[in-house]
């Protein structure tokens, strides 16, 4: 059994215990991850922070040239990445699985070489000169999920090394071995202690957001971890940056061709098997072409593959873990019970020993039915019947949630009009969820604090200095 170890300061650490990793597939134990400790914490603080003295004053071309180097070493080992990352969280490999994922995390490494840190001179004129630099903040605690693990390290980790921050992260204890592994390939291309990584579950990322050696946390996750970081954060004054739970709204106007738009509608909300922030999970139809659109979104779900990741072919894999798995039974237990119409799937099978849920359609639900108001995070979409513009706008945005929403009609214009009404961090139009390095992403509302990519998402790893004279 492959065991996985700490990367500290530059070293391999291993640690008194180690925690299985199972493939949700089957059930079978993937590796061992090495479980830090409190003490193990410390250290990889002790050593991002010795990092952080030479490290923070590279040139600026130094920097540009490691986010190059990190991109470099990703793509060179990027089967192997995308093996463990399907292993672990049970995405296929193929279409918009594993190699996706660590394609994703290549562009985004190589996208923060070219990020600008030019100072802004403010004043300069016989009165004076102001000229505001954007410091590094110091060490970077990431605190990542297991949806999307190589990614979302990545998200985290490109802007620290790119604006000379150094910096610890924390994977889920479900998806911890793809973390692991890349961090040690960063590792070996950066100077020692630049990127730390330790492991474990709450009591560790807890740790880390009191921790006063950490200067910020960006996290991804749930609104209700966000929340519990945000009050340990509290007593250092830490930067953050917070990513939380979606439940986004897709928005179908009656000028829409049902069979054209059905397999958009589909991967917005099926991407990663639902376990994805920004995936579409409430879809409003309007009642001109309800039947339609139900109709065409079945008959494409019905070509979806359900399997192992490992297998070619599969289209979606398991659930990544039991807990999720019981929340998408519960909610769709409680919408059949609510009246809903079961379209397609509906019915836990647990074939094979994995954690395998059929792809899911419910009609006839509405704002009120647990399903509709809760983050499902799984293969499960409510399609909600509307007739009136202002009404759905009102309902889509009766959410404490804010991340995305999407408008769908062949009227550019009008459907951009509607997007901007939507309380939400990005409104897509016929698309849903697609992001970009260069364009910032975030969520308003309790979807979170601040935003990540493109010159706003690097700024948030940056204190501003004004030198004045
Ligand atoms: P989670 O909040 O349970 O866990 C996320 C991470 O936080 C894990 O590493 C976990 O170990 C750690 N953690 C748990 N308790 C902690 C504590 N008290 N202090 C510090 N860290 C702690 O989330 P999850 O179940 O892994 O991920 C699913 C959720 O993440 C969904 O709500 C989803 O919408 C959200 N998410 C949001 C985005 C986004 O960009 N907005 C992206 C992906 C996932």
């Amino acid at each position: 059994m492959t065991k996985f170890d700490l990367i500290l300061g530059g070293k391999k650490v291993g640690a008194e215990q180690y925690a299985d990793v199972l493939n949700p597939a089957t059930n079978e134990v993937v590796g061992q991850a090495a479980v830090a400790t409190p003490e193990h914490l410390d250290q990889a603080v002790q050593a991002a922070n010795a990092a952080f003295a030479t490290y923070s004053r590279l040139d600026d071309a130094a920097l540009r040239d490691n986010c190059n180097k990190v991109a470099d070493v990703i793509e060179a080992h990027a089967e192997e990445l995308a093996k463990l990352v399907t292993l672990e969280q049970g995405k296929p490999l193929d279409g918009l699985g594993s190699r996706f994922e660590v394609g994703g995390a290549v562009a985004w490494a190589r996208h923060a070489s070219s990020l600008s840190l030019e100072p802004e001179v403010v004043q300069d004129d016989n009165e004076g000169r102001v000229v505001v630099y954007q410091k590094p903040v110091g060490v970077i605690g990431s605190i990542t999920p297991w949806n999307w693990p190589l990614l979302t390290a990545i998200w985290h980790l490109m802007p620290a090394i790119r604006s000379g921050n150094t910096a610890i992260i924390k994977p889920s204890p479900y998806t911890p071995l793809s973390t692991l592994r890349l961090i040690e390939l960063i590792d070996s291309v950066l100077p020692d202690g630049v990127v730390n990584c330790v492991t474990g579950g709450g009591e560790i990322g807890g740790a880390m957001s009191r921790h006063e050696g950490i200067a910020k946390i960006v996290f991804t996750g749930s609104s209700a971890t966000g929340s519990k970081i945000m009050s340990g954060a509290s007593e250092t004054i830490k930067r953050l940056t917070l990513e939380l739970g979606g439940n986004d709204a897709g928005i179908v106007l009656p000028d829409c061709d049902a069979k054209q738009i059905a397999e958009g509608l589909f991967w917005g909300a099926f991407i990663n098997n639902g376990q994805t922030c920004a995936a579409l999970k409430r879809l409003y139809v309007h009642d001109a072409i309800y039947d339609d659109v139900c109709r065409e979104l079945t008959a494409f779900a019905k070509g979806i593959v359900v399997g192992n990741g490992m297998d070619a072919g599969t289209h979606l894999g398991p659930i990544q873990n039991r807990m999720q798995y019981d929340k998408v039974v519960e909610l769709v237990e409680d919408a059949k019970a609510q009246g809903g119409r079961v379209l397609l799937g509906g019915d836990a099978d647990g074939a094979g020993g994995g954690l395998f849920y059929p792809v899911t359609l419910i009609a006839d639900v509405a704002n009120g039915v647990r399903l509709v108001d809760e983050e499902q995070f799984g293969p499960v979409l409510p399609i909600i019947r509307f007739s009136d513009i202002d009404e759905v706008i009102a309902d889509a945005n009766d959410n404490p949630n804010g991340l995305g929403g999407s408008v769908w009609t062949g009227d550019l214009e009008y459907g951009r009009s509607l997007a901007r009404r939507l309380e939400c961090g990005t409104a897509w139009i016929n698309n849903h969820g697609p992001v970009r390095p260069d364009v910032p992403f975030g969520g308003v509302k309790r979807s979170g604090l601040g935003v990540e990519f493109g010159k706003w998402g690097l700024s948030e790893y940056t204190d501003l200095q004004v030198i004045n004279g």
